[in-house]
């Protein structure tokens, strides 16, 4: 199969068009193109007056070596026509079940249900090795009534909520599916195919920017859980990990202990907790599992009509529905030395309540499938450093968000209502008494007030900077009305527990950190690459073979 990158098409193009185009792109003889496929397909808004399409192409043709020998001969330099790569995800251990039948056999644990954990968990089900998957929260469907509780009621449940549950942080999100990591080995693909299995839109397999909103997103993680019971796999909800245990004298993991008290037995242990276990990354601190300050960032939330973005962004294509409710990606670095950056856009969302834990405001993004929420919305952040901002300390960045989400909590009232004010109130450096045409999505609600309460000087400066300097780049962004709602704090995890090679804790043998809340991932599918990852790490350390580089 021949893969043709970089293949341009009006917005508007037939369908006809695309075969025609692949049959000039190669140079082909009528009838010899058997049959082809959209791996990926992104669109280029530069030119908002001529938008195009741009394809990835799968091609099957006659005679194939030929053709590629001959577009080879005639275009030596360009890269946009190859074989299409070898894609498929191969299993490193293929005979898991009879490891598991051997007398003595320890299940591996997989700490934490988001997509880190149960795609680590999937795979290790599939390789025959029977995971136990240890959540501390509830079932999805339960945890959706908790999360709503919140949002509805402020009524928090701190073991079921945004970030703790069935699912992971994400559950209740707008399913982005796309992340900037390397992947040589096509393990996003994987994921993929495995969320697509499980419920997922097609489309995400081809789509540049591919999300799956939060509705479906309940039911995909539902029967991944079917599919990894299936293969042998066991969870425990409400079971929060809240202990190691140590061979004797050594630092060598032989199990958990729960908060039940209960101790499982097991050598091999992935800890996939995410970036809000707080309660568990002190654990690890005091069991002295070696950890690392980390950067993340600190802002807030801020809103548009989602109409703003569109004419912003496609002009006179706004509403086409091939191009979907408009996204950005906004940076700069301010002279204060600080970079500032959108974060997490949401196109036709709304803001969530995110916070873990009591007494305190924390914002974050989702949106349904079909993006059609009146608002855009999307983090805007400005980047902390360790040791300058906090302690250059693993738990340092910690106790940072802990203090601003109180502020948050505070300034919003004391009800889980998060602070709010108009773009045109903090540019001026006053607080908003009322809001204006943009109505906040955030819920419980929110008190108008004066984000600097709540931010640091530095960020106020940054952010202060750079949103008239986004409105170049994206017009309408500073309108007066636009609203700001704080505080984001979550951005990334605070803290690293770093692995070595073999996929373990470099001082705690048997435990293996992996996605988000360890520093190796930021986001659903960057999780759930290292899932796959990790997965086979423990495998072959199941298996007594050694991690390839
Ligand atoms: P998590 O998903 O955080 O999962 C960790 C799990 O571990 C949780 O279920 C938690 O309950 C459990 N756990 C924690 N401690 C313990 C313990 N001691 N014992 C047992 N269980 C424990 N990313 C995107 O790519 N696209 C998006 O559109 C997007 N939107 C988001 C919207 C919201 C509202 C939020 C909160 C996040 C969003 N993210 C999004 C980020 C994304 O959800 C995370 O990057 C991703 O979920 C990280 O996966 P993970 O498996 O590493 O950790």
């Amino acid at each position: 199969m021949l893969r043709l990158t970089e293949l341009r098409l009006p917005l508007d193009h037939t369908p006809e068009a695309l075969e025609a185009a692949i049959y000039e792109r190669l140079s082909l003889v009528p009838g010899t193109l058997e049959r082809f496929s959209v791996f990926r397909r992104g669109h280029d808004a530069r030119k908002r007056s001529a938008i195009k399409l741009v394809y990835t192409l799968d091609c099957v043709v006659k005679d194939e070596a030929a053709v590629l020998a001959s577009y080879k001969a005639a275009h030596p330099k360009d890269s946009h026509v190859a074989l299409t790569p070898d894609m498929a995800w191969v299993p490193p251990v293929t005979y898991g079940a009879t490891l598991a039948a051997k007398p003595g056999f320890k299940r591996p644990i997989v700490i934490g249900a988001g997509p880190c954990g149960f795609m680590a968990a999937l795979m290790l089900a599939r390789m025959g090795l029977r995971p136990l998957l240890l959540e501390r929260g509830k079932v999805v469907r339960e945890r959706t009534v908790d999360t709503f509780a919140l949002w509805r009621r402020s009524e928090l449940t701190p073991e079921s909520n945004v970030q703790f549950g069935e699912g992971g942080a994400g559950t209740f999100s707008d399913g982005k599916l796309y992340s900037q990591v390397r992947d040589p080995r096509f393990l996003g693909r994987q994921v993929l195919k495995e969320f697509v299995a499980a419920g997922a839109p097609e489309e995400i397999l081809y789509l540049a920017h591919p999300h799956i909103g939060t509705f479906r997103l309940v039911s995909m993680v539902e029967h991944i859980r079917a599919e990894i019971e299936a293969a042998g796999g066991e969870y425990r909800f409400s079971t929060r990990v809240d202990g190691l245990e140590f061979e004797h004298g050594t630092r060598r993991l032989r199990g958990v202990r729960t908060a039940q008290g209960d101790v499982i037995e097991a050598d091999h242990v992935v800890l996939a907790v995410g970036h809000s276990a707080r309660d568990t990354f002190a654990m690890l601190y005091e069991n002295g599992v070696e950890m690392q300050a980390k950067p993340f960032s600190i802002g807030v939330r801020i809103e548009h009509p989602q109409s703003v973005i569109d004419t912003a962004q496609f002009g006179p294509s706004a509403g086409n529905p091939l191009l979907g409710a408009a996204e950005y990606r906004l940076v700069h670095h301010a002279s204060n030395g600080r970079g500032v950056y959108s974060f997490c856009m949401c196109p036709g969302g709304t803001v969530v309540a995110a916070t873990s834990e009591e007494g305190q405001v924390v914002t974050n993004g989702m949106s349904q499938y079909s993006r059609a929420e009146r608002n855009a919305n999307s983090g805007m952040v400005v980047e902390l450093r360790p040791g300058e901002d906090y302690p250059n300390d693993p738990l340092a960045g910690m106790a940072f968000q802990r203090e601003w989400e109180r502020k948050a909590f505070i300034a919003g009232g004391e009800n889980y209502y998060a602070p709010a004010q108009r773009v045109g109130d903090f540019l001026a450096g006053r607080p908003s008494t009322t809001l204006g045409a943009v109505v906040p999505s955030y819920k419980p609600g929110v008190t108008p007030t004066d984000l600097a309460t709540c931010l640091p000087p530095f960020a106020v400066e940054a952010l202060r900077e750079a949103l008239p300097l986004f409105d170049r780049k994206l017009r309408g962004f500073a309108m007066e009305d636009a609203v700001m709602t704080g505080v984001e704090t979550r951005t990334s995890s605070p803290l690293r527990v770093p692995r070595g090679q073999n996929g373990q804790s470099l001082n705690t043998p048997g435990l293996f950190p992996a996605g988000e809340g360890a520093g190796y991932a930021g986001g659903i599918l960057s999780a759930g690459i290292d899932g796959i990852r990790i997965a086979e790490a423990v495998a072959l350390s199941m298996a007594g073979r050694p991690v390839e580089g």
